[in-house]
């Protein structure tokens, strides 16, 4: 196992993401996987309230009874995203029980989607409310999950109430959140990613992406976890995993893992600038629409389009994005936002794209 460290603690830098459970009614069954990778090294284990038909958070609890026997270390993240603060405390003290532990190592403000939500955050309460739980020792470590772009994680990271971050990070988006993993490093956070397989369109996209692969004998899943792990600023890498076949073949991954050397990360790096050259970065250099249209999310949700198909575009937006396509009705097509792109991107004909894809 390859190991790192987070904030002063040695963890495994391949992570269970509990948000793929496969069959999560049955406790004690799902319990046996969390305990597997345990087995195997894992340390750091990621679960949130509603993973998983609500029961992700109870079914660590029960493997956590069996993993504080053992007397090996393990950390634990969960998360909130309720902006108000008592219900933010609820929501934390239902945690605690159902993961069986005094402590949350890592408590998340989840989701922050805008600015505008994470200013609602503060204001209605729920960063108070995670400081004050580390006060009194409920919480380690306070930290925030985002799907923010790159600039914006650094303007809440520089706000200094954090010490770490869980973002979504792969070959595909790579470009979008440097400024967010950078200005994390800057303040020695911790940095967790979740999405290393750009939900499955990594994998099922071999064709596209087999440029990743560099040793002989290479899984997709095997070629992206080796892209994410050779670079040290990443401090946990995330699977969500289904079950014990899918934990040990990550973990058989990770056992060979040797790092990519510079030569292969300028050619990876090379060949993503050169093949997706007609993908958007993200770089929000279009952020200049007068209607306050958020160009650079539609963008990339094209970017899903293409690459997962039309059924990607409405979720992407709405989960992801916070967003929804009646938001393009305001575009006025004064294409300030095509003559501000850094790709040179045909933006108003990809904005088309995606409307057909949503409504058919
Ligand atoms: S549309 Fe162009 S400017 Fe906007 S985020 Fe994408 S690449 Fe950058
Ligand atoms: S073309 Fe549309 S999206 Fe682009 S800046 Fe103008 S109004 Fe905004």
């Amino acid at each position: 196992m390859e190991y790192r460290t987070y904030k002063g603690r040695k963890t495994a830098a391949l992570g269970f993401g509990g948000m793929r459970i496969e069959d999560p009614d049955n406790i004690a069954r799902s319990a046996e996987t969390v305990l597997r990778a345990f087995e195997l090294g894992i340390t750091y284990f990621d679960t949130a309230p509603g993973y998983c038909k609500d029961k992700s958070e109870i079914i660590m609890g029960e493997a956590i009874k069996e993993m504080k026997k053992s007397g090996n270390p393990f950390t634990i993240s969960t998360k909130s995203s309720r902006a108000d603060g008592g219900e933010l405390r609820e929501q934390l003290e239902t945690s605690l029980k159902r993961l069986n532990v005094d402590t949350i190592d890592y408590y998340n403000c989840w989701y922050v989607l805008t600015k505008k939500d994470w200013e609602n955050r503060k204001k209605k309460g729920a960063v108070q409310a995670i400081l004050k739980a580390k006060e009194e020792g409920l919480i380690r470590h306070a930290v925030f999950s985002t799907h923010l772009p790159g600039p914006h994680i650094r303007d809440v990271i520089e706000e200094g109430i954090f010490e770490g971050v869980t973002l979504g990070y792969s070959v595909i988006n790579f470009p979008f959140r440097q400024e967010g993993i950078e200005a994390a490093v800057k303040r020695d956070m911790g940095v967790v990613v979740m999405n290393p397989l750009g939900g499955g369109v990594i994998p099922q996209n071999e064709d596209q992406f087999g440029f990743l692969k560099v040793g002989e004998n290479q899984t997709m899943v095997d070629a992206a976890l080796h892209f994410l792990l050779s670079d040290p600023r990443i401090t946990v890498s995330l699977v969500g995993f289904r079950n014990i076949a899918d934990v040990e073949s990550a973990v058989a991954s990770v056992e060979k893992f040797k790092p990519y050397g510079e030569d292969q990360i300028a050619y990876i790096r090379k060949r993503v600038e050169s093949e997706f050259n007609q993908l958007c970065t993200s770089c929000m250099y279009c952020n200049v629409c007068p209607e306050g249209i958020p160009v650079w999310s539609f963008m990339e949700t094209w970017n899903h389009l293409k690459l997962k198909g039309a059924e990607a575009v409405g979720d992407r937006l709405k989960w992801h994005w916070g967003t929804d396509i009646a938001e393009l009705d305001k575009c006025t097509r004064c294409l300030k936002c095509e003559r501000a792109c850094t790709q040179k991107l045909p933006i108003m004909e990809r904005f088309e794209d995606l409307k057909k894809a949503v409504k058919g």
